[in-house]
């Protein structure tokens, strides 16, 4: 590891000093932040390049990245409450159901590009109800090009 802003090995622009200020010891030899301790300035970072206005500037950014990862998580909770709430009352639709979720910005191994035509069109053959999920899956491969009569 070498600090991009420095070039020292050993470190990158994010590694903390370790000091009695911010940090205190806990069970089993753990380094725990001390409840109470000021904000991180420059001089709590190892490179001696980080003053206080980048190292504020850290913890901005730490903070709102783990901010969006909450908003995003909660938001996706009640996407799927929706899709759930969505399929046990109008019956199951999987295409728009995935179109929801790629919208909705999920990741679905069936999102990938590679593998949807097969899941749209074995999607598609289960709509009949004489179609079997195993012909659907077969007609998804391209196996069954026309059911027998
Ligand atoms: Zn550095």
């Amino acid at each position: 590891m070498t600090c991009p802003t420095c070039d020292i090995t050993g470190q990158n622009n994010r590694t903390l000093a370790v000091n009695r200020v911010h940090f205190r010891s806990g069970a089993g030899g753990s380094i725990l932040r001390k409840e109470g301790a000021p904000p991180l300035c420059g001089a709590d970072f190892v490179c001696p390049e980080i003053k206080d206005l980048q190292a504020s500037g850290f913890v901005k950014a730490v903070l709102a990245n783990y901010q969006k990862k909450l908003d995003d998580s909660t938001r996706l909770s009640g996407a799927t409450k929706k899709l759930v709430g969505n399929t046990s009352r109008s019956g199951l639709n999987p295409s728009a159901t995935l179109a929801r979720m790629g919208e909705m910005g999920m990741k679905a191994d069936t999102l990938d590009p590679s593998s949807r035509a097969h899941f749209e069109e074995s999607s598609r053959l289960l709509q009949n109800p004489d179609v079997t999920a195993v012909d659907a899956a077969l007609g998804a491969c391209g196996v069954l090009v026309g059911r027998p009569e």
